[in-house]
């Protein structure tokens, strides 16, 4: 991505990673299953080997029927699950289906970092589905990241909930001022900006940012927590409500009609009138219509230990956005150190950090991990009835940005299972999966990509 690509727009939150390296995530996509040998483990799994619900299985045995259905443990099946449990009229069964350990996929292997889209993505979503949408887009990620730190703190959840500022950081001229234009825009449009904190003073942008050659700073709330921790006490919460949780259990496909569904596994078969598909990156596997609308994407993190001159009473307080006119870093520096996320790691490569180490120990690159991300051919989720499978349902395609959608994703797929119309979820009508939106994008050769 050059500036001249920009074309007045900046990529919205969730593309940090990207750049010129996303030229892999143009390739012909795989579209099977989860690999169940010799994957990578994440900060997070590594840190809960110990916890029991990474191989539970509620019963031996895998039920005959069920009421629902579930594929998929990461955070979208997991509060699915839970709000359907939680509803006034929760169905009686609910088995949840994962291929590998708990919550295994995207959502325990991200950078754990939740952040709004306040502002960025303004004119790339009017682009694509005018002024309307864009203004509900940005609102709903607000919302879902509100829902996200109610639900830790009302239920005290363990997950190293982090509330601060995360700072989108613009690197050159050329930048600053396309962010600047957006910003404007966004404002005209009757955007709410009362939350952001817009510094354009290049001293005032270094010393907030503490990058050097930073031209200008916005700022608003975000959180960093960890994932899995969160997803685990989602399914604690589900257990105690009835839910089967059965772990290393892939499903290879799912046959039958309209409200009489076959979910097919090697332990056994499930029937079933709803069947929700929260396999994200995976979906194409299990349904090739989505091939093409949603392209699964190797995505990557990496730990890495500050210098002595960012530790201490000097560490960094922030999460970053660091933007180049060829790709945005994301950052998120904790206590756990910095993580990294995606391949464009140049900004991340601390060069820019304003004070050298004259003292004390240097950057210390510790670990990387791997996951993959569900691309979307239209950059939002694909969300609602699987079009000609009445009783299949999805919520697949979060692009890189699922912790800023899901909370209030997963609630309105339960909402829109039990019978609620679209407008009743409060989602932006843009995110509704339909024939034409799946066929739009339908890779040509998908019947004869590999399963595998
Ligand atoms: C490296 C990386 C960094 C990221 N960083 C961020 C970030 O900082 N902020 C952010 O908002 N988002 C980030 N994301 C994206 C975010 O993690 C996802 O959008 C979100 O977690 C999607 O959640 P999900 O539950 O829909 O999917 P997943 O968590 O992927 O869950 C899908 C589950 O379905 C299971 N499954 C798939 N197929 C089958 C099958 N056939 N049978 C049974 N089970 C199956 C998988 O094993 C998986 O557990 C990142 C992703 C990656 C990979």
């Amino acid at each position: 991505m050059h500036v001249k690509d920009l074309q007045g727009s900046l990529p919205p939150v969730g593309d940090e990673g990207t750049g010129r390296s996303s030229k892999l995530e143009k390739q012909i996509p795989r579209t099977g299953r989860p690999v169940e040998v010799g994957m990578s483990l994440s900060l997070w799994l590594q840190t809960v080997r110990n916890n029991p619900l990474l191989n539970h299985r509620t019963t031996e045995e895998l039920p005959k029927t069920a009421d629902v259905v579930i594929i998929g443990s990461g955070a979208t099946g997991s509060l699915t699950a839970l709000s359907l449990l939680q509803s006034p009229n929760p169905p009686k069964s609910v088995v949840l289906l994962e291929a590998r350990e708990l919550c295994s996929g995207a959502t325990g292997r991200n950078a754990g970092h939740c952040k709004p889209d306040q502002w960025r993505g303004f004119t790339k979503y009017e682009t694509a589905f005018g002024a309307e949408q864009a203004l509900k887009i940005l609102s709903n990620e607000q919302r879902t990241w509100e829902g996200l730190v109610e639900y830790v703190k009302k239920h005290n959840v363990d997950c190293d909930l982090w509330v601060g500022k995360t700072l989108d950081v613009l690197m050159t001229d050329d930048v600053a001022e396309v962010a600047a234009n957006n910003f404007s825009n966004y404002q005209a449009a009757g955007g709410d900006v009362s939350k952001i904190e817009v510094t354009t003073d290049q001293d005032k942008a270094e010393e907030i940012s503490r990058l050097k050659g930073a031209k200008a700073v916005y700022a608003w709330d975000a959180s960093s927590l960890h994932p899995w921790k969160l997803v685990a006490h989602i399914n604690q919460q589900s257990l105690d409500l009835g839910l089967n949780l059965q772990t290393w259990t892939p499903v290879t496909k799912v046959s039958g009609s309209a409200n009489k569904w076959t979910v097919h596994t090697e332990r056994g078969d499930i029937s079933t009138p709803v069947v929700v598909h929260a396999t994200n990156a995976y979906a194409g596997a299990l349904l090739p219509e989505t091939r093409g609308a949603i392209r699964p994407c190797p995505h990557m993190c990496n730990k890495v230990l500050p210098p002595s001159t960012f530790a201490g009473s000097r560490s960094l307080k922030n999460s970053y956005a660091i933007i180049y006119p060829d790709g945005i870093s994301g950052t998120d520096f904790g206590h756990r150190g910095i993580r990294m996320v995606g391949h464009n790691n140049r900004g991340m490569s601390l060069n820019y950090l304003r004070d050298e180490p004259e003292r004390g120990s240097r950057v210390l690159y510790d670990y990387a991990w791997s996951g993959i991300i569900a691309r979307s051919a239209d950059q939002v989720p694909y969300i609602g009835a699987v079009p000609g499978k009445p009783g299949q349902w999805m919520c697949c395609g979060h692009n890189g940005h699922g912790m800023a959608r899901i909370f209030t994703a997963a609630p309105a797929l339960a909402k829109l299972v039990q019978g609620a119309t679209w407008d009743e979820t409060g989602l932006p009508e843009c995110f509704e999966v339909s024939n034409e939106r799946l066929h739009r994008h339908l890779d040509p050769n998908w019947e004869l990509n590999e399963d595998n």
